[in-house]
C-alpha cells in the first residue's frame, strides 16, 4: 500500500478513461473525473478508508454515483443525514439503480390496528402474514416497509439515512437467532455523505433509552438512584443495576412469548452497550427527556465496527472539511496511516462568494440581549442591499428566529417550525418573489441552487448546544476550547456552503458574530486547520 500523503498531489495525474463513461454528467469537470479516479485507485490499492474533502457545490454526490456504478455488481450503501438529502439523490440520478429505503417507524404496520409501527421488529422473527416470506402469506396485501426494503435490497445502491442504518447494524439480534437478523447485509462500499458528522451520529444511534414506564415496571426509583450517583456520575453502576433487573424479568418469563422476547430485546441492548462501553465507566454520558432516561457514549471508537464497519469492505468519508483529521480516526478506532486522504483544490471565484464579517458583535448567549437590537440594524440594511434576491438568515435559535421575525417586521421574512419545515422550505424555494428564510436548522442538508439564495446571513456562529455528552467529548480533545470550535467551524463551513452549489453559482455570505475573528487567528498561529479558500473569501468589516 503506498503512503497516504502521496495520494493527494493532482499534478500531471491522468484519469482512467473508463471513469467518465459511468459519471452521471455528459461533461464532468476534470477535477472531478481526476477525484473519482484516484478514489478509484486507492480502492484498488487495498485502502479500506477514503476521505474525500472538497467544498460544497464541487459535486461530491456525482462522485458517489459514479464509483457506486463502477462497483454495482459488489453493491453501494450511501448514508445521508436526512431523509431529504436521501431524495435529492434519487430525484438527481434518476437513470441510475438506486433505491431508497426507510425504517420501520415511517409505515404503519398492517398488524397493528391503530396504524402505529412495528417498533420491535417481529416481522423479523414471527414472519407476519403480510411478509411475502412468511407460510401465512395470502399475497394479497404485502407490508410496504417490507416492499420496499426487499426492491432496496435487491438494487445495486441503497440509500438511507444513517439513522436507520447504524442503529440497525448496531442493535440487531442475528447473534441470537439468524431471524432477528441485521436488515443491511454487508456490501462492497458504504459511502458516508456529510461524513464529518459521523461520530455525532454513532453517539446519537447507539444511545441507550430506558423509558421511566420500563423503569417504573422493574421497581427502579430513578430520582433515589440519581440522588446517590449525584457525587460519582458512576452511570455504569446504574446501568448493571437495570441489567440485573431485567435478567430477573427473563427468568420469570415463558422462553419464545412475546413477551419473553420483548424483554430479551431488552436486555441485549443493556448487554451490547455495556459491553462496548468496555471498562472506562467515564465513557458515559447521561441525559434525560420527558419519557426516559439516556446513556451515550463519551468516545464512539468501540462502537463503529459493530454499527458502521462490518456492513462494508471500503468506507469513502465525504466532506467539505474534516478539519482534524488524526482525531477523526481517532473517533472511528483507526490509524490515520490506514486512511487515503483527498484534499480537493478550490474552483470556485471566492470573489464572487465572499463572506463579510461585522466586527462589533460577539452574540454568546450572555451578550445577545445586548446585541440584539442594534444587530436588526444591520440586517435590515444587508435586506436593503439585497432587495431583489432570496436569502437565507441562519439563527441557530428558535428564539432568535422568533426575535428577527417580530422586531425586524419585514414582509419578506419566513419562518417554520419543527413540523412545517420541509413546506415552509419548498414553498420559499417556488416563490416567485424575494423572500428571506429565517431559519435555526438549515445549516446542512438543504441544495438552493442558483437564484434559490444570493445571500445569507449568519446571526450567531453555530456552536453545539452544550448537552452533557458535548461537555465530556471535549474534554477528550487535546484542548476543549478548540474541539468546540472546530465543531463549529464545520457547521459553518456547511452552512458557507448552502447557496454555492455549482461551478458559476454565486452567494454572499455575511457574519455577524465577530467571535469568528479570534478563532481564525488562533488557527493561523496553531495548528492551520481551517480550509485556505474558507479563510481567503473573508472581508472583515472596515472601521468606520
Ligand atoms: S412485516 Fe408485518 S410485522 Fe413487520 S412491519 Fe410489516 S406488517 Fe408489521
Amino acid at each position: 500500500m503506498k503512503k497516504n500523503n502521496e495520494l493527494c498531489n493532482f499534478d500531471g495525474y491522468v484519469p482512467h478513461e473508463f471513469i467518465k463513461d459511468h459519471f452521471p454528467y455528459e461533461k464532468p469537470r476534470n477535477l472531478q473525473l481526476e477525484t473519482t479516479s484516484k478514489i478509484y485507485d486507492a480502492i484498488e490499492d487495498g485502502y479500506k478508508y477514503i476521505f474525500l474533502e472538497a467544498a460544497s457545490g464541487f459535486g461530491k454526490s456525482a462522485i458517489a454515483i459514479t464509483l457506486s456504478d463502477i462497483y454495482s455488481s459488489g453493491k453501494t450503501y450511501i448514508l445521508t443525514t436526512t431523509h431529504q438529502l436521501a431524495s435529492q439523490y434519487l430525484e438527481e440520478f434518476e437513470e441510475y439503480d438506486l433505491k431508497k429505503v426507510e425504517p420501520r417507524s415511517n409505515f404503519p404496520c398492517l398488524t397493528k390496528r391503530n396504524g402505529s409501527y412495528c417498533a420491535i421488529g417481529s416481522c423479523k422473527w414471527s414472519k407476519c402474514k403480510y411478509h411475502p416470506e412468511s407460510r401465512r402469506y395470502n399475497g394479497r396485501y404485502t407490508c410496504n416497509f417490507i416492499s420496499q426494503l426487499e426492491d432496496g435490497l435487491n438494487s445495486s445502491t441503497v440509500i438511507t439515512t444513517y439513522s436507520y442504518f447504524l442503529s440497525e447494524n448496531f442493535y440487531s439480534n442475528g447473534e441470537f437467532d439468524e431471524k432477528y437478523s441485521n436488515d443491511f447485509p454487508k456490501r462492497n462500499l458504504v459511502i458516508c455523505d456529510e461524513g464529518h458528522n459521523i461520530d455525532d451520529k454513532i453517539a446519537e444511534r447507539v444511545k441507550l433509552t430506558v423509558s421511566f414506564n420500563d423503569l417504573k415496571d422493574l421497581g427502579i426509583n430513578i430520582k433515589k438512584e440519581l440522588r446517590e450517583l449525584e457525587y460519582s456520575d458512576d452511570y455504569d453502576f446504574l446501568l448493571q443495576k437495570i441489567r440485573t433487573k431485567y435478567r430477573k424479568e427473563l427468568e420469570r418469563k415463558k422462553p419464545g412469548s412475546p413477551s419473553y422476547v420483548k424483554t430479551f430485546m431488552k436486555l441485549n441492548k443493556i448487554n451490547k452497550f455495556l459491553e462496548h462501553i468496555g471498562i472506562n465507566k467515564n465513557n458515559i454520558a447521561y441525559s434525560e427527556d420527558e419519557t426516559a432516561i439516556n446513556f451515550y457514549p463519551v468516545i464512539t471508537s468501540n462502537f463503529a465496527e459493530e454499527s458502521l464497519f462490518n456492513a462494508g469492505n471500503v468506507f469513502l468519508f465525504m466532506s467539505s472539511s474534516f478539519f482534524d483529521y488524526s482525531s477523526f480516526a481517532n473517533d472511528l478506532g483507526i490509524e490515520k496511516d490506514e486512511i487515503y486522504i483527498l484534499r480537493v483544490p478550490n474552483i470556485f471565484d471566492l470573489s464572487k462568494n465572499p463572506v463579510k464579517i461585522y466586527k462589533k458583535y460577539n452574540m454568546d448567549y450572555k451578550n445577545l440581549s445586548e446585541y440584539a437590537e442594534p444587530s436588526l440594524e444591520i440586517i435590515k440594511e444587508i435586506l436593503d442591499k439585497h432587495p431583489n434576491e432570496k436569502g437565507i438568515i441562519h439563527t441557530v435559535s428558535t428564539e432568535c428566529m422568533e426575535y428577527i421575525k417580530k422586531n425586524l417586521n419585514n414582509s419578506r421574512l419566513i419562518c417554520h417550525t419543527t413540523a412545517n419545515r420541509k413546506e415552509i422550505l419548498d414553498q420559499f424555494k417556488n416563490s416567485n418573489e424575494p423572500k428571506v428564510l429565517v431559519s435555526p436548522s438549515m445549516n446542512e442538508g438543504v441544495d438552493l441552487p442558483g437564484d434559490l439564495c444570493r445571500f445569507q446571513i449568519i446571526y450567531k456562529l453555530p456552536y453545539y448546544a452544550l448537552s452533557e455528552r458535548v461537555k465530556l467529548r471535549s474534554k477528550t480533545y487535546k484542548s476543549g476550547e478548540d474541539w468546540y470550535d472546530y465543531k463549529m467551524l464545520t457547521k459553518l463551513i456547511q452552512t458557507y456552503g448552502r447557496g454555492i452549489r455549482f461551478e458559476g453559482d454565486y452567494c454572499k455570505t455575511y457574519i455577524l458574530d465577530n467571535r469568528i475573528l479570534g478563532i481564525i487567528e488562533k488557527d493561523l498561529q496553531g495548528d492551520e486547520l481551517i480550509p485556505k479558500y474558507f479563510i481567503e473569501s473573508m472581508e472583515v468589516e472596515k472601521d468606520k
